[in-house]
């Protein structure tokens, strides 16, 4: 046989903040006393009250399938989240719950790419935004940023990426990587792009949740009926309520769309857990604003502390994150300088020498698509963040 995987196969890359995050893991379990900056998780337990609801399921005998764009209830509650927290109006026909929001923007970008088209993404971003774009034969158009601009995307720089080609225009705000969080200004400005150009919006709004400071999260849909009718919006429990294991994530999106993500869902996983639907049935049925504001004012005090600390350090440079829980940090002032004779190169050699010397593991700007940067996510305790911090400062010193 010349060829024993697809060239599909072939081209997929891992998700380097898995890796990272395993690679951390597997280290602490061999002894090694690795701080991890790495997962985009919350470190703390899913509520009482989602739990719950899956108890109650299990007792109840919902563990059977269910429709594949998930039980009807909770389509309803999303339907409700989306209008009253977001602004959004989509039927609850017009929702798919998925395994997890990485699994609806797959199956979005199956359902609208072709092999060609291009879709415009600006970077720093995500990991597998890029990946699952390509997985479709289609080809990521990045819009680099950085902090001159607050991470933000000009106008006249999306517009310029716009050819017959385009498809679609990714929109994650708040940022992962960048903590950035676009304003209404910023919302419009894509928007109006999109309905000129004739572009999806796919608006990937999973840390809607997490803003500080002033800053507060706009759903592009809700500007107007007419870009409602242009996008398409992802979200999910896995930050807002710490169930990132229990794989639920959903969308909305104009009815052609939520049907041809249905009927792929059909033949990829059928339902989600059933189980697991009824947790985030309860979640969203339960939250209020008091756990909103536990979790927020949690990870605010965790990014003031993160971003004093890596400040505090020579050759460290720290936009101060609006949303998220991660902090971009621009290294290049780290880049030419030597340890044991070499010099470090890149950003994949900083997080390397982070890794060996300072025992932190953080990942490296490369696999966001915009190198000369690293990534440190707040996930982890106050404890912890000092002791990282104290531990980079102490390496570095050591610095050539
Ligand atoms: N979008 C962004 C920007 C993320 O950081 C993540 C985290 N993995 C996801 C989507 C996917 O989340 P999940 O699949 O856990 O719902
Ligand atoms: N979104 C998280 C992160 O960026 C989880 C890992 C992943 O799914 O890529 O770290």
């Amino acid at each position: 046989m010349r060829n024993v995987l697809s060239e599909r196969a072939r081209q997929a890359q891992p998700s380097p903040t898995l890796a990272l995050t395993a690679q951390a893991q597997a280290l602490r379990r061999q002894g090694v006393d690795v701080l991890s900056f790495t997962a985009g998780e919350p470190d703390f337990d899913t509520p009482d009250f989602a739990k719950t609801g899956a108890l109650e399921a299990i007792h109840a005998g919902y563990t059977k399938y269910t429709p594949t764009p998930g039980i009807l209830p909770l389509r309803e509650a999303i339907s409700e989240k989306f209008e009253h927290e977001n602004g959004l109006r989509y039927a609850p026909d017009q929702i798919v719950v998925s395994c997890g929001a990485k699994h609806s923007l797959f199956s979005v970008f199956m359902a609208i790419l072709d092999p060609g088209d291009e879709v415009i993404i600006p970077t720093p971003c995500w990991v597998s935004y890029p990946e699952q774009v390509k997985l479709m034969g289609a080809t990521p158009v990045f819009v680099p940023t950085d902090e001159t601009t607050d991470f933000l995307p000009s106008y006249d720089a999306l517009r310029q990426a716009i050819t017959t080609r385009t498809k679609a225009i990714v929109l994650n705000t708040p940022c992962n990587p960048t903590g950035a969080v676009f304003g209404r200004q910023q919302l419009k400005e894509i928007a109006s792009l999109a309905l000129t150009h004739d572009l999806w919006i796919v608006a990937d709004e999973i840390y809607e949740h997490l803003t500080y400071d002033d800053y507060r999260h706009e759903s592009i849909g809700a500007l107007s009926k007419e870009v409602l009718n242009r996008t398409i919006t992802v979200n999910g429990v896995s930050k807002s309520f710490a169930m990132t294991g229990w794989r639920i994530g959903y969308l909305g999106a104009p009815s052609e769309v939520a049907g041809a993500v249905s009927r792929l869902q059909d033949q990829m996983t059928s339902n989600a857990c059933t189980v697991a639907q009824h947790a985030a049935l309860a979640a969203l049925q339960n939250a209020n604003s008091e756990w909103y504001a536990f979790v927020r004012t949690l990870f605010d005090r965790r990014r003031q502390l993160l971003v004093d600390g890596l400040r505090s350090i020579d050759g460290l440079h720290c936009w101060t994150p609006r949303g998220a829980f991660y902090v971009y940090v621009n290294v290049q002032g780290l880049i030419g300088r030597r340890y044991n004779g070499r010099a470090l190169e890149s950003s994949a050699d900083v997080a390397g020498f982070l890794l060996n010397e300072a025992r932190v593991a953080t990942v490296p700007g490369e696999g966001f698509c915009a190198p000369g940067y690293v990534r440190f996510s707040y996930t982890s305790s106050e404890a912890i963040i000092q002791a990282g911090v104290e531990r980079i400062a102490e390496a570095v010193s050591r610095l050539d």
